[in-house]
């Protein structure tokens, strides 16, 4: 019942349409009018002002008719990561990919697409369904934005899919929870050729924390890095201040608050190892850290109706679903933590955010009919 070609067309035309996070105002006016022109009442919320972007999610509630369904919520994203504008899509037979300027956007156009596809199904052939909520939402990959100002009280749904991730036949139930770390080194300026002695060197205490730090694949729960440094202003200077910016991301709360504490620590420690007096009075080196929770968990169980449901949408369909975890953060995290029930199926999107990016039409496809009969089985109360 999914058309393949249709399918194909449309993700083909919303990969052309340029939408870096915070810039998603085009994309959103087309995926509008698609939503209306198949039923949909359709809104769109505050979450662009309050991010300083052009537009807010895009929200369509669908009125079902199958009475005692529970209503389900399929969202995508609707922004793209750089290099993202000006996308010119090449197909080779059932492979599409950019023309290697640009990434080709199917991260999360191909989510869009497919629930867009599913929709024009129940509606041409009349299949009956219970309430859908749709949400496109803005600035998922600039910190899961939009689907943080989400107001869930607007939706129906208490469960349902986020579309937005790759090889088809997974459903992602478990995410970790993400810490985004800035520690700031503060040391002691001093000219480095004349008086280095009344100096502490930013740069050095920093330094001495890092070789102490755990970082990388902590378990295999556990990672952080350190990914950006900053400091130092001239080489005949001794530099009093380091910026770094890291994360630590785990499935387990409480290896998080170790992981974090611990790095924290480790500058702390070499920072005390730093101080020296100066006219009687003692400096002393010290760090400062500002913590902030980018994402929280994401733990969706395994006899949960909507795991329950997808596995039995992949059993009609031959195929089998693998539940798993990922290293990585969505908006289905930010939607649990909101108290929905929200797992994060596949699409077909490869080797995302790189300009080699691809995707298998076939995939998408069967991703379609895998939301198409996780629908139809919910509303047979298949659960
Ligand atoms: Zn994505």
């Amino acid at each position: 019942m999914i058309q393949k070609d249709r399918l194909k067309n449309l993700l083909i035309e919303l990969v052309q349409v340029d939408s870096p996070s915070r810039k998603e105002h085009a994309i959103a006016m087309r995926v509008k009018r698609e939503l209306e022109e198949l039923g949909g009442e359709v809104w769109i919320d505050d979450a662009g002002e309050k991010v300083g972007g052009s537009v807010g999610n895009v929200i369509a509630h669908f009125r079902g008719n199958a009475p005692g369904a529970e209503p389900l919520l399929l969202s995508a994203h609707m922004d793209t990561v750089m290099p993202g504008e000006g996308v010119v899509p090449v197909l080779e037979g059932d492979i599409l990919r950019s023309d290697g300027r640009t990434v080709l956007g199917g991260d999360d156009k191909s989510g869009v697409a497919i629930v867009c596809e599913v929709l024009r199904v129940l509606r041409e052939r009349g299949l009956s369904h219970g309430d859908i909520d749709v949400v496109f939402t803005i600035c998922e990959e600039a910190g899961l934005l939009g689907a943080k100002c989400l107001e869930t009280s607007r939706l129906k749904a208490r469960t349902g899919l986020v579309l937005d991730s790759d090889s088809v036949g997974f459903l992602f139930t478990k995410a970790p929870a993400a810490n985004v770390i800035e520690f700031r080194v503060h040391g002691l300026e001093a000219h480095a050729g004349v008086c280095p002695e009344k100096g502490v060197s930013a740069i050095q205490v920093a330094a001495e924390g890092i070789s102490r730090m755990r970082l990388g694949r902590i378990d295999e729960e556990t990672t952080a890095n350190i990914g950006v440094i900053e400091g130092g202003t001239a080489i005949n200077i001794v530099p009093n201040r380091v910026t770094l910016r890291g994360e630590a991301r785990s499935h387990s709360e409480e290896k998080l608050e170790n992981q974090t504490r611990h790095m924290l620590g480790c500058f702390e420690e070499a920072a005390s190892r730093h101080s020296l007096e100066i006219d009687g009075k003692r400096f002393q080196a010290r760090v400062e850290a500002k913590i902030e929770r980018n994402y929280d968990l994401m733990d969706v169980p395994e006899g949960s109706p909507i795991v329950r449901l997808v596995r039995a949408a992949a059993r009609n369909l031959g195929m089998e679903v693998k539940t798993m975890a990922t290293g990585g953060g969505c908006d289905a995290n930010v939607f649990n933590k909101k108290g929905l029930e929200v797992a994060n199926l596949s699409t077909g999107m490869r080797e995302i955010h790189t300009v080699k990016e691809w995707l298998d039409l076939n995939d998408l496809f069967v991703s379609a009919q895998m939301v198409l009969e996780t629908v139809r089985l919910n509303t047979l109360g298949a659960r």
